[in-house]
């Protein structure tokens, strides 16, 4: 990859398949993701989505996210 300039570490819109729209760091732009914090059943505790192997957490990880 040249692009000649290094990527910076932005403001980034994240959007999950729910509709939730997440703003946070990073050197990616307009992410999409298919599960957030908003919609996964460990938070909402309603839907029936499954975690296939703890996507929420690498999730967080990837984009710093800390739980609060
Ligand atoms: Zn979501």
């Amino acid at each position: 990859m040249k692009e000649g300039i290094h990527p910076d570490y932005q403001q980034t819109t994240i959007r999950c398949a729910c509709g939730e729209v997440i703003e946070t760091g990073s050197v990616k732009r307009d992410l999409k993701v298919e599960i957030c914090s908003k919609c996964h059943p460990f938070f909402t505790g309603k839907q029936k989505l499954v975690d296939t192997g703890g996507r929420v957490d690498r999730f967080r990880k990837k984009f710093g996210l800390e739980e609060k």
